[in-house]
């Protein structure tokens, strides 16, 4: 808000508001990328000596300015200063009237279906929204004609349309001044705008996805996977994130939940179960493995997780030969994925031997620095797709390599999909070392009680060492915590038993038993 012509501190504007006759009406001006807007709040005349009147310049970057967004700003505007009014006189009830005549804006404004953050505006339509909803009063809206002063007397008009026409030429003359001052509209956030995104340092007015996209494949988030990808700064420049970004775009919402927690490292994988504090443990469900990392993931040698990892990557090899792939590109992707997962440097394939046909081995070296672990996650060169792309014109097939890239990284997510559900498959089916330390545990415990026997038990809780020790460690776990649990209690209870039966609290509680058996109160 720029300036505010207020008089009685908004007395009068609070008792109208509190009788419910208050009103505000707004409008806005715009031109050559700059817009303006004025409101006032008044009771019955827009000249009443204790109006209130405000003019705005309306924020945003210079492309994203519109005569529609004036409007907007004006009814921001307006709600601000009731707000104000509402805050400073203490007023909880009570309504105003806010009239405007950009009937669009106000339907906008006055509504409340969900808003696309794809809309123009959302920015400032959500902060809007907001407004009216903290409002301790009631709103109501009014559309007004516009420019009713063109040909008719002015004294013939009602209040509401005298105001528009002051509000009009209000807007316009603070653009008149603005515009002399030199004045550069800029992007702000807005008071009730629950949240924002900025973009190259410049609010956004809305989330229009293409520079969204752009600015999350731009350097912060390339730094970021950078470090969260164990890559070069040159490596990031060589990884087909626009494929990436495309496959991602069609994968479901639950999809793409999973790539971007197995990417980042952000899932239950045992790291990170310990560093939440989910188990006190970091150990590998399928083998010996203490600490289970994401890459782990993939490459442990439980002979049934490489079984999981042999079918999956039997279905990528079946897609690649159903979608006419380059045979050499195949046969060398596979290979280099089975060297990632049984690393043996004296065995190692030799580089110089892959066709260069089509860019192959190009592609190949240039997978290797950026390298395959990151090509499980999807991050593939930049080269595949032209390598493949060449093979098909070579083959005189109308397929792309575009295309094709697309498709293989959603292949390729999907290889990490099941080596994650394999290894929670193993993990809930199967007994894994934490649960046989757990048990050991249990065990131990179950052992001591036997040996210090009936001896701290009462007569009716003997029971719980009728049965055979045997019979006892042969419970599950838990049943055994139960059972250890209620003889420990048993045990309790035994040492405290003369606490429990002490005469003062015999005779409490013999007196509430009579008292709840006959009815009469205490004496
Ligand atoms: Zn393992």
């Amino acid at each position: 808000m720029q300036s505010v012509d207020v008089v009685d501190n908004g007395r009068s504007i609070a008792a109208a508001i509190i009788q419910g006759s208050a009103r505000a009406v707004s409008d806005g001006s715009f031109k050559n990328a700059m817009g303006t807007s004025a409101s006032i709040l008044f009771h019955s005349k827009a000249t009443d000596p204790n109006r209130i009147i405000s003019v705005n310049s309306v924020p945003g970057n210079r492309e994203e300015q519109s005569a529609y967004r004036s409007e907007l700003a004006g009814v921001s505007g307006s709600l601000s200063l009731i707000s104000a009014v509402c805050t400073v006189h203490d007023i909880h009830t009570g309504s105003i009237t806010i009239g405007l005549d950009g009937e669009q804006a106000m339907i906008a404004a006055s509504e409340d279906w969900p808003l696309s953050p794809a809309r123009p505006d959302y920015d400032l339509l959500t902060d809007i929204r907001a407004k009216v909803f903290r409002l301790p009063i009631k709103v109501h809206w009014k559309w007004i004609k516009g420019h009713q002063d063109d040909g008719a007397s002015r004294d013939s008009l009602d209040e509401w349309a005298q105001a528009n026409i002051y509000m009009d030429s209000m807007a316009k003359a603070y653009w008149n001044y603005l515009n002399e001052t030199g004045h550069c509209p800029s992007p702000q956030r807005f008071e009730d705008e629950n949240w924002s995104i900025s973009f190259q340092d410049k609010k956004l007015s809305r989330v229009d996805k293409k520079p969204l996209y752009n600015a999350i494949m731009e350097p912060t988030s390339k730094a970021y996977w950078q470090r969260r990808g164990n890559m070069s700064a040159s490596n990031i420049s060589t990884i087909d994130w626009e494929l990436i970004g495309k496959a991602f775009t069609n994968l479901t919402t639950a999809k793409k939940r999973r790539v971007t927690k197995h990417a980042s490292g952000h899932f239950g994988c045992g790291k990170m179960m310990q560093i939440w504090k989910f188990q006190d443990h970091a150990e590998c469900p399928r083998c010996p493995e203490p600490h289970e990392d994401p890459p782990h993931i993939l490459n442990c040698p439980a002979p049934s997780a490489t079984l999981r990892w042999e079918k999956a990557l039997s279905a990528v090899k079946v897609w690649m030969t159903a979608h006419y792939t380059m045979p050499e590109l195949t046969t060398a992707i596979l290979r280099c994925l089975h060297e990632w997962r049984h690393p043996n440097p004296s065995r190692r394939s030799a580089r110089a031997a892959i066709s260069t046909r089509f860019g192959l081995r190009a592609a190949i070296l240039e997978q290797d620095d950026i390298g395959w672990y990151n090509f499980l996650m999807g991050r593939l060169s930049i080269r595949w797709r032209d390598v493949q792309h060449r093979y098909y014109e070579w083959l005189q097939r109308r397929n792309t390599g575009k295309a094709w890239l697309q498709a293989l990284i959603k292949k390729v997510w999907e290889v990490s999909w099941d080596m994650w559900d394999h290894r929670n498959e193993v993990r809930t089916t199967t007994i894994t070392p934490a649960m046989i330390r757990e048990t050991e545990n249990l065990n131990e415990q179950i052992i001591e009680q036997f040996e210090e026997g009936e001896a701290g038990l009462g007569q009716k809780d003997h029971h719980f060492l009728d049965k055979p020790l045997a019979h006892v460690l042969g419970y599950d776990l838990d049943h055994k915590s139960q059972w250890l649990e209620s003889i420990a209690l048993a045990r309790i209870w035994f040492a405290n038993r003369h606490e429990v039966e002490s005469p003062s609290i015999r005779h409490q509680r013999e007196f509430m038993a009579s008292w709840l058996s006959d009815g009469s109160g205490p004496p």
